[in-house]
């Protein structure tokens, strides 16, 4: 394969053709949840785009190193620093320990993962597991002079590191533009100047969260967790930064300053951007209303939705678009996805039954070649997708009769469906058609046991209730037969 893959770069703004730094491996990092609340449908278009990233990289050969934080202390309700910390608030909320806040929300986010089918990263590092290196970072950042302490806090100084190095570059923003926006807000005398931001945060004494630092008690700042955990395990340097959109400013602008702040370095190479999952044009978010999580569209309990959606259908509704356009959703627009989910796998399934010829009617190298160029063409799945159907035409004539493939072409015709759908586009046959399988066998060995209750064979019948008690799976014998449950 001679194509090379080019990279959108969202810094520079121009596509570029990926350089990495250290081949064959490469650094990967994305912004992880923020575990205070179940994770919604808009952030999974996100994490569902660096799964591809992550798969198609380790695919055409890189080792891959990915790692992907988890936020569980410092994100605070309004990004310039100030506002209440995320976790803080919901324990208060739901009267748990921050930690069980914590552990809840990533555990949920764990199980949303693996119904998406997408990979836990090479490494899941936490903020609070990484206290002593943002402490490290902050004293860095102290000592090259862009920073100052107020009453136990350490903010960003903006001002001081534009004598020397730039900021606003990623997102466009223009800093007298930002104190022009940023002057009305509340509480903010503790900062020379509005755009400054917090890297360390005095708390009160009732925040249960807090950690010693040489400031006082207090919490790291958002920004900063994710520059110490990303130099930590990818170096001051690394290949790739990910996030969505909404990111770019300030959390990743902050990101850009205070590791040049740290250590002299812009820190990434190329900056990627996923775009917005909107909501009749608006971006989903909790706040607004208008967002769903994974089970309310697996049980189609939400007004929005008119049913429910498998997790693979709506997995592939998101591979249909491209990572940096916006998707909005609708109804329709699933429904569609569900049709071409269903067309593309009942035709994949076709593939190991398929008569071979001694002659090929089309040119599979040609179309295992075309899905290669999609996927290095900025990782473009909606292309990817189209030549995936071009293959799925493919099989279907054939098993019509109406074409004909070599058995070395059906190789490797079942090599790149299995390459792309499943091992890159991270597809995999419906749940639902394994659950049904999983019914129909448990009612098969249910009425192997009525059988044998019903020959007196009590010995039998105790041993099946039994076996299916030890995988989890219990029965009850009721008037009208007997039912089966998954035991939690
Ligand atoms: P958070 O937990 O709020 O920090 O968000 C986790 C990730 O989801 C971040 O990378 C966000 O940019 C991303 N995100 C949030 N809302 C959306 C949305 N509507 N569409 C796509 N990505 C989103
Ligand atoms: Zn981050």
């Amino acid at each position: 394969m001679t194509q090379q893959l080019s990279i959108f770069n969202t810094l520079t703004r121009k596509k570029e053709v990926f350089v990495p730094l250290n081949p064959p491996h490469v650094g990967l990092y994305s912004c992880g949840p923020t575990v205070y609340n179940e994770v919604h449908l808009g952030n999974l278009r996100t994490f569902s785009t660096f799964d591809v990233v992550f798969r198609y990289l380790s695919h055409i050969g890189y080792k891959v190193r990915y790692v992907r934080n988890i936020t569980d202390c410092g994100h605070l309700t309004n990004d310039a620093g100030q506002g209440v910390d995320r976790i803080h608030e919901a324990s208060m909320l739901e009267k748990l320990e921050p930690m069980e806040v914590v552990q809840k929300y990533t555990y949920g986010f764990h199980e949303v993962c693996r119904i998406f089918n997408i990979l836990p990263p090479s490494i899941e590092p936490t903020a609070t597991g990484h206290i002593v290196e943002q402490i490290e970072m902050v004293k860095r950042i102290l000592e090259n002079g862009f920073a100052y302490v107020v009453n136990g806090s350490v903010y960003f100084d903006v001002r001081k590191f534009m004598e020397k190095h730039s900021y606003g570059e990623l997102s466009g923003r223009v800093v007298d533009e930002l104190y022009e926006n940023t002057r009305e807000l509340d509480g903010q005398d503790e900062k020379r100047n509005a755009v400054d931001f917090a890297i360390w945060k005095a708390v009160s004494p009732n925040h249960i969260q807090q950690w010693s630092s040489p400031w006082g008690m207090g919490i790291p700042g958002w920004h900063l967790e994710c520059s110490a955990m990303s130099s930590k395990y990818l170096g001051q340097q690394f290949d790739i930064h990910g996030g969505g959109m909404d990111l770019k400013f300030p959390h990743h602008e902050c990101e850009i300053a205070q590791s040049i702040g740290a250590y002299g370095l812009a820190p990434v190479r190329y900056w990627m951007h996923a775009n917005m999952l909107t909501v009749n044009g608006d971006k989903m978010s909790k706040s607004k209303g208008n967002s769903f999580l994974p089970g309310e569209l697996f049980s189609g309990q939400h007004p929005l939705l008119d049913k429910a959606y498998a997790p693979m259908a709506v997995r592939f509704f998101m591979m249909q678009s491209h990572y940096a356009s916006t998707l909005d959703f609708s109804n329709e627009a699933l429904q569609a996805a569900e049709k071409g989910f269903r067309k593309l796998m009942s035709s994949v399934a076709l593939l190991n039954s398929l008569p071979t010829a001694a002659a090929s009617s089309s040119d599979i190298t040609a179309l295992r070649d075309r899905c290669y160029a999609a996927m290095n063409d900025d990782f473009n799945t909606p292309i990817l997708v189209a030549h995936l159907f071009e293959a799925v035409r493919i099989i279907n004539s054939v098993n019509a009769g109406t074409e004909t493939i070599t058995k070395a072409d059906l190789v490797l015709l079942s090599t790149t469906v299995n390459d792309f759908v499943f091992g890159i586009l991270g597809l995999k046959q419906e749940e639902e058609a394994n659950n049904d399988l999983l019914g129909n066998l448990l009612n098969m060995i249910l009425n192997t046991r009525t059988a044998a209750k019903q020959n007196k064979d009590f010995a039998a019948s105790d041993k099946i209730r039994d076996e299916l008690a030890s995988m989890g799976i219990r029965i009850k014998d009721g008037k009208d037969g007997t039912t089966w449950s998954i035991e939690n």
